[in-house]
C-alpha cells in the first residue's frame, strides 16, 4: 500500500485485511503510519523485496505514482491507482508501465460512485443539460474531482453517439468569476465544493423540457472504497495491459 500513512492508505490497509485471500503486507510512506495493520512499514517503495509482494495499490500522490510504476513494471507485479490528479506526462508513464505488467487506474472505486456514473451516461441523451456538483471534504488538493472529470466525458460521449448538441451557454454577464463553474467539455459544468465533514458526495443534475433528473452518490466513509479496490486487486493480478475504471468488472 504505496501512501499507507494517508487517509486512504489506513482505511484500506485496515478493511482489505478482511477479505478472504487478501494480506497487506507493506505500507509505503514518507511518513510514519498511525497504525500498521500487522503490516511492514517501508519509506520507499524501492525498499520492497519483489518476492513478497503481489500487487501494489497507489493511494498517494502523483509523483510517487511514477516511481509505483516504475518499480511493478520492472518486477512485473500488478498495480491498482486510486490517487487522483495526474498529469499528462505522469498518465504517460503509467500507461508504459502498463505494456510490461496489469495496471488499473480508476478516479473512484466506490461501486455506488460507478453505477451512478453509469446512470448518468444512460440518461445524458434525453436531457437538454446536465451539471455537476462534486462535493469533497476539506483538504482534498485537486479540483475538480476525478470522478467528476470522468463523469463529465462519459457524459459528453453518450450526448455525442446520441447526437445530442447542447444549447449555447445563456450567461451573458459574470459579475463573480467561477459562478458558472468550470466547462468540463460539450457543455457539462462542474462546480467543486469543499467542506469539512464531507467525504466524497456527488450530484448529476439533469435538465429538460418541464421535468428534472437527479443522480446522486455518498460515500460517508472511506470503507465504501474497500470493495472496488479488492475487485481491483484480484483483475491486476492476471490481467497484463491498462484498465481505466472498474465500470467494466462489475457487469
Ligand atoms: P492523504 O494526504 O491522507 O494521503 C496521501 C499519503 O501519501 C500521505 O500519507 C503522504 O505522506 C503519502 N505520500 C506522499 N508522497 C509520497 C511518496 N513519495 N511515497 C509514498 N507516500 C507518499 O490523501 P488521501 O485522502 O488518502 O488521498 C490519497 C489519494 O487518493 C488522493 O490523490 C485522492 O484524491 C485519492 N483518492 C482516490 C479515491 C478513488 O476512489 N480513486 C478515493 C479517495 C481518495
Amino acid at each position: 500500500m504505496v501512501g499507507g500513512a494517508g487517509r486512504m492508505g489506513q482505511a484500506l490497509a485496515e478493511n482489505l485485511n478482511l477479505i478472504d485471500g487478501l494480506v497487506v503486507s507493506a505500507l509505503v510512506d514518507v511518513r510514519e503510519p498511525g497504525h500498521l495493520f500487522g503490516a511492514s512499514y517501508f519509506e520507499s517503495i524501492d525498499a520492497l523485496k519483489p518476492s513478497e509482494i503481489d500487487v501494489v495499490v497507489d493511494f498517494s500522490q502523483p509523483d510517487s505514482v511514477v516511481s509505483s510504476a516504475r518499480w511493478c513494471a520492472q518486477h512485473r507485479r500488478g498495480l491498482v491507482i486510486g490517487t487522483t490528479g495526474l498529469d499528462e506526462g505522469q498518465r504517460a508513464q503509467v500507461q508504459e508501465a502498463a505494456t510490461a505488467t496489469g495496471v488499473l487506474m480508476a478516479a473512484n472505486f466506490s461501486l455506488g460512485a460507478v453505477l451512478s456514473e453509469r446512470f448518468a451516461a444512460m440518461a445524458a441523451p434525453y436531457f437538454d443539460r446536465v451539471e455537476i456538483i462534486e462535493l469533497h471534504h476539506d483538504r482534498k488538493v485537486d479540483a475538480p474531482s476525478g470522478t467528476s472529470l470522468t463523469t463529465a466525458s462519459r457524459i459528453a460521449a453518450a450526448r455525442r453517439v446520441a447526437g445530442r448538441v447542447t444549447p449555447a451557454e445563456p450567461t451573458r454577464r459574470v459579475t463573480v468569476e467561477g459562478a458558472r463553474g468550470a466547462d468540463a467539455g460539450d457543455g457539462v459544468r462542474i462546480h467543486s465544493v469543499r467542506l469539512p465533514g464531507l467525504v466524497a458526495h456527488q450530484e448529476v443534475l439533469f435538465g429538460g423540457a418541464g421535468e428534472g433528473l437527479t443522480i446522486r452518490h455518498d460515500s460517508y466513509d472511506r470503507v465504501s472504497f474497500v470493495q472496488g479496490v479488492a475487485i481491483a486487486v484480484a483483475f491486476v493480478d492476471e490481467t497484463p495491459g491498462f484498465t481505466w475504471g472498474i465500470d467494466g468488472l462489475i457487469v
